[in-house]
């Protein structure tokens, strides 16, 4: 089972509070209530909600200054729960980094599905990110570590396994420059049978898949008397 989203209600009133937290925890959430603002920016810097109920009018602030200085600590979605109803107070809180808006009073169920609504669009942008860190693309190249495949203008080049990984690696760590041995211990593992030649071997194999001219390498760089980098061209 996955882990419970949090749920961070901050609201004064005591009904209203516990009655959103009693619904929340009957739909699978973890729900912690903070009274005051005070109280709320405190939970926000020892734990991480996944998601945030605000009320506007709180005893020790005001909820749109609260909800600004949420919003320069985190990303976490806000939905603003509030009795003030006017547009003015639904723009506002909108400018100041909130997500969403409801006004009292509120159906519960409405608010479960937009904090699903609002969860799921957050789970979709981070895997769209993973994704997106999982494919390198340099110049007319492009590496794919879910794949592990490896492209030059968009035809696929065959790897073996220890070719690509080392690619991939040099790739990741572009302009950083690896010794032979850090090569090894990176791809081949400590207990290795230690034969930096290995590196040597590999590395013009690389170079005769990837470079137009292999021994006048533009990527794939020797630094004399430290090892190799790769270098992207806008560098
Ligand atoms: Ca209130």
């Amino acid at each position: 089972m996955s882990k419970k989203a949090t749920v961070l209600i901050i609201e004064d009133e005591h009904n209203i509070a516990n009655i959103v937290k009693d619904y929340l925890r009957v739909h699978h959430f973890e729900p912690i209530i903070s009274r005051t603002g005070e109280d709320a920016m405190r939970f926000l810097k020892e734990q991480s909600p996944d998601f945030i109920i605000l009320d506007l009018t709180l005893p020790d602030c005001d909820g749109i200054e609260l909800c600004r200085q949420i919003r320069e600590k985190s990303n976490v979605a806000i939905l603003i729960l509030s009795a003030r109803g006017s547009d003015t107070d639904k723009v506002l809180g909108l400018g100041f980094g909130a997500d969403d808006y409801m006004t009292k009073p509120f159906s519960l169920s409405e608010l479960v599905a937009r904090i699903n609504a609002h969860l799921r669009k957050q789970d979709r942008l981070l895997q769209e990110h993973t994704k997106k860190k999982e494919i390198i693309q340099i110049d007319n190249m492009e590496i794919n570590k879910t794949e592990h495949t490896f492209k030059r203008d968009r035809q696929q080049i065959a790897l073996s396994a220890k070719e690509f990984e080392l690619l991939y690696f040099l790739i990741e760590s572009s302009n950083q420059v690896f010794s032979k041995s850090q090569l090894l211990d990176a791809i081949w593992g400590y207990d290795a049978y230690g034969d930096e030649n290995t590196i040597t071997v590999y590395i013009r194999r690389l170079r005769e898949k990837i470079e137009n001219n292999p021994s006048s390498p533009v990527y794939i760089q020797t630094v004399w008397g430290v090892g190799y980098k790769f270098t992207t061209q806008n560098n």
